[in-house]
């Protein structure tokens, strides 16, 4: 056992390991990159984490870097949860609901970091209530690593983003000390600006950041951005009336500003009851238009899966509703649109009338007035079959997922991502959520060849340069990371990078 590890294991509640299969374990994450680290923490409490970056501080001060890196459960894409020196793990101890309030307007939840998605809305649930911005990943992303990419959840609805639910945080920053962020008033913002402390020099420095650069922000990074990438958040830090709030910057930032320890977040009031309609079309083209005329009936969800999916996933066994049906030969496309909206009757009204439109069409229906739901889950749920590596080793790795383009573009944008695709010699089924623009393209891909490994950066960085063209968000459902970075800079404008530079933002 080493030192580090000898000394800290003496003076945390948690346990410290740099056991090489562990280490191993916690060298690769949802993404296709791998850095082992030196050494992996388990905290117990928060001042677990305090010390680990009081001690990683004062080892940086006599010359030593030994880098922190804080992990959920690692499920993000884009290999932002794995670093070389120290892996922070929130979701062995640190995963207790700690409050949640049912009472008043201000409905609430008070969490620490590592607590499982799908186990807190369960929870919540049970009390009529969610977090709606839920990641596809519910059932092991936790919740501070969805803060901390600022995902975007399934349903488009009051919240899209998770950033957009969350009221205050407490974090340990590099230095080990702990700060609330909340929005403060400007006479509150003046006393933290006059603190001879870390949490001081940094409301000064970001005011400072904010007036030396008044102009970019507003031009370039507008409070309404949809883009996850840099230091965005820094757009909503401080309102007209002078009032300021951290909290924003810390949304998205990947863990990169800081380590959350616990989070405030508002709920939603949930409605169990859902109604499903499930269109198979010949071709995704039809498909595509069809969910465009159902936008004014304002769905919950609403998505048209390519064809070629349910191709992959019925080589790996899997049956839906429409397979071995005369037509399943035909499948091109598949909608699938759902309601929860609270009244029984406008569900139904809503409902029926999908039905009536989608009659009109070339098209199959299956709703669940007369299939189990679970029948409809699955196949919306058709990633998950196919994201398992096959016998051949073949993958969907997620190299261009979670862009997002104006939904009045999409059809033209899926031309020319078909000829991107054409270009690189691969095929690139998507999925697209016509109520946010997001589209999720994946190509099936032996990553083990050298041939297929050479594509991957050429790839990303050509389809950044097409999502630009057609004014979409590169980084609209996570946050770039060490995968996207290179090409989401490359299509930046040079001030907007200077600004997201380590130089202005170190802390
Ligand atoms: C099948 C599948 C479906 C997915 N669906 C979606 C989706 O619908 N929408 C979407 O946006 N994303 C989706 N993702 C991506 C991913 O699940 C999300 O990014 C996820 O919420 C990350 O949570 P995590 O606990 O796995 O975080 P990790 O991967 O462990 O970490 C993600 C980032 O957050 C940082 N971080 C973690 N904890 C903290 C903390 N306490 N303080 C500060 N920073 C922290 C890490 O350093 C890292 O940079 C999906 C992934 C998979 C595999």
């Amino acid at each position: 056992m080493s030192k580090i590890t000898q000394y800290l294991n003496e003076h945390i509640l948690g346990e410290v390991t740099g056991n090489e299969s562990v280490r191993k374990r916690f060298a690769r994450d949802g993404g296709i990159l791998s850095i082992t680290p030196e050494i992996v923490v388990h905290p117990r409490v928060t001042n677990d984490i305090r010390k680990i970056a009081r001690f990683t501080w004062q080892l940086a001060e006599k010359g030593h870097v030994l880098p922190l890196t804080v992990r959920g459960s690692g499920s993000n894409h884009t290999s932002s949860a794995i670093g070389k020196g120290i892996i922070v793990n929130t979701i062995a101890h640190l995963n207790d609901v700690i409050y949640i309030n049912q009472k008043g307007k201000d409905q609430f939840v008070h969490l620490q970091p590592g607590v499982i998605f799908g186990t807190l809305n369960e929870t919540l649930m049970s009390h009529g209530l969610i977090i709606s911005a839920y990641p596809a990943s519910k059932l092991y992303g936790t919740v501070a690593g969805a803060v901390a990419s600022n995902t975007a959840g399934v349903v488009a609805g009051k919240y899209p983003k998770i950033g957009d639910q969350v009221q205050r945080l407490e974090v340990v920053l590099a230095n080990g000390d702990l700060i609330e962020t909340g929005r403060i008033n400007k006479r509150e913002l003046d006393k933290k600006k006059g603190l001879q402390t870390f949490e001081g020099e940094i409301y000064r420095k970001i005011d400072g950041i904010i007036e030396d650069n008044e102009q970019l922000i507003n031009e370039q990074i507008t409070k309404y951005g949809t883009e996850s990438t840099g230091y965005s958040g820094i757009a909503k830090v401080k309102d007209r009336d002078g009032s300021f709030d951290l909290t924003p910057l810390f949304v998205g930032s990947q863990g990169t500003l800081g380590i959350i320890s616990e989070l405030v977040l508002s709920t939603d009031f949930y409605n169990e009851e859902e109604s499903v309609i499930v269109a198979t079309f010949s071709d995704a083209t039809s498909a595509r238009k069809a969910a465009s005329d159902l936008l004014p009936i304002q769905p919950t969800t609403l998505n048209v899966f390519d064809g070629q999916l349910y191709d992959i996933a019925h080589t790996h066994g899997k049956k839906y509703l429409f397979s071995g049906t005369a037509t399943n030969d035909q499948v091109g496309a598949v909608l699938v649109v759902s309601y929860r909206d609270y009244s029984d009757r406008t569900r139904r009204r809503k409902t029926k009338k999908t039905i009536k439109k989608l009659s009109k069409v070339q098209t199959t229906i299956y709703s669940s007035n007369d299939h189990p739901i679970e029948e409809l889950d699955a196949i919306r749920e058709v990633y998950s079959v196919i994201l398992q590596p096959d016998t051949k080793d073949e993958s969907v790795p997620s190299l261009i997922d979670g862009s997002s383009i104006p939904v009045d573009r999409i059809e033209e944008f899926s031309s020319s991502l078909s000829e991107l695709a054409k270009k690189h010699h691969l095929e690139l089924p998507t999925i697209i959520n016509f109520l946010t623009g997001a589209v999720y393209a994946r190509a099936p891909m032996h990553l083990k060849q050298l041939s297929d490994k050479q594509k991957v950066f050429k790839l990303i960085a050509d389809y950044a340069k097409l999502v630009k063209e057609f004014e979409g968000t590169l980084c609209y459902t996570e946050s770039e990371g060490r995968l996207k970075a290179t090409a989401l800079y490359e299509n930046l404008d040079e001030t907007v990078v200077d600004l997201y530079s380590p130089n202005s933002f170190s802390f």
